[in-house]
């Protein structure tokens, strides 16, 4: 199924959805004077918006890509749940805004049981809406559809505080609007700020998640017999479902480059087909299996032991050759003094393998 169109279509019910609830909302809340309900409204107008931005959204980001933006448009989706979570926020604000309002005024609106059957039904309706939006927002993984889903999960407790506002003062005569409204004002600015955090983080670049490095990882590793380990795994996404990436993969030194051909497309159709990024993927030898390579490499371990910020030393490889040696290190991001560290192991293996060269490069902690 079409992501894009998926969206679309979804955003739509939510419109639809929303303009009729403000339509009942607004006419039943002016005729009553109940602030409660025509912010309840107002509310549901932030939505109708909230999924008109999606579609916006939707339909700018799956531009194709061009010449100066090769990368496609994908990313556009984060701007856009960055602006949802403003509205959410900004709908949180005006609750607080109003209820302070209706309590200050001491306003006493008068309701009838047409009220009660409009505000119930939108209690439903918002819930049914929340769900949809949410099962939708899994199946096409859209940050925006999931936090209009939050939202209008928010807004039917908002409405359910209305209508106990609403029996409380046509039975009791006592007028608790303006507090349930500031308190739920208070919970949709948290699920706000929660949407912007979630955003911001994606438009900033975060660590891929562990249990998708480890998958990754593993399907390499289990597919391909002769990849003996899979290192520096990066991924940047340009959008929820475009992603490029790269990974080193070490294997036998006595592998042929054609081979090495054949290994490389295999893993790129792999990692394409499950988990739609585009890898390139680098080549570590290894022949840890030399009486010296096997000397040396035991001699780094056991410096490695002194020093608690190196988290990783892959792609070791020792050319008799050349006298020279390779390996990579990675530090977590605690460790200050980088160069210092790996100038100090450079001096130590130098003092025992005084005639070996030593190349040591710095890798970053991009992935578990
Ligand atoms: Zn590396």
């Amino acid at each position: 199924m079409n992501r894009e169109k998926e969206i679309v279509k979804t955003s739509i019910i939510g419109i639809l959805t929303n303009i009729l609830l403000v339509g009942f909302k607004a006419f039943i809340g002016i005729l009553a004077m109940s602030i409660s309900i025509i912010m309840d409204a107002v509310n549901n107008l932030t939505d109708a918006l909230s999924s008109l931005i999606t579609i916006i959204g939707t339909k700018l980001a799956n531009k194709k890509p061009n010449k100066a933006h090769p990368y496609g448009y994908g990313r556009i989706e984060y701007l856009t749940s960055t602006l949802i979570a403003f509205i959410i926020l900004f709908a949180g604000a005006t609750a607080i805004y109003e209820s302070i309002v209706s309590l200050v005024e001491n306003k006493t609106p008068s309701y009838d049981n047409w009220a009660i059957i409009i505000v119930s039904v939108a209690i439903v309706v918002k819930i049914l809406l929340g769900l949809f939006f949410r099962y939708k927002a899994k199946k096409v993984s859209s940050d925006a559809l999931k936090s209009s889903g939050t939202d209008a999960l928010f807004d039917s407790i908002l409405s359910l505080a209305t209508l106990i506002a609403i029996i409380v003062s046509m039975t009791a005569h006592v007028y608790i609007e303006g507090y349930l409204g500031i308190i739920i004002g208070l919970f949709i600015l948290k699920s706000g700020f929660e949407a912007l955090k979630e955003s911001l983080a994606q438009i900033i670049g975060s660590r891929l998640e562990t249990e998708k490095a480890n998958a990754i990882k593993n399907l390499i590793l289990d597919n391909h017999k002769e990849v003996l380990g899979v290192y520096d795994l990066i991924v940047n996404n340009y959008g929820p479902d475009k992603s490029i990436g790269s990974a080193h993969i070490e294997v036998n030194d006595s592998i042929t480059a054609k081979e090495i051909q054949l290994l490389e497309r295999e893993i790129q159709t792999e990692v394409y087909i499950n988990f739609s990024i585009i890898m390139t993927v680098g080549i570590y030898a290894s022949n840890d299996s030399t009486e010296i390579s096997k000397k040396i490499k035991d001699y780094l371990l056991e410096i490695l032991k002194k020093y608690p910020h190196i988290i990783q030393m892959h792609g070791f490889y020792v050319d008799e050759v050349k006298k020279l040696v390779l390996f990579d290190i990675i530090f977590d991001f605690d460790e200050e003094n980088q160069s210092g560290v790996i100038s100090e192991i450079n001096t130590t293996l130098k003092e025992k393998f005084s005639e070996f060269t030593f190349n040591i490069i710095i890798d970053t902690d991009f992935s578990d």
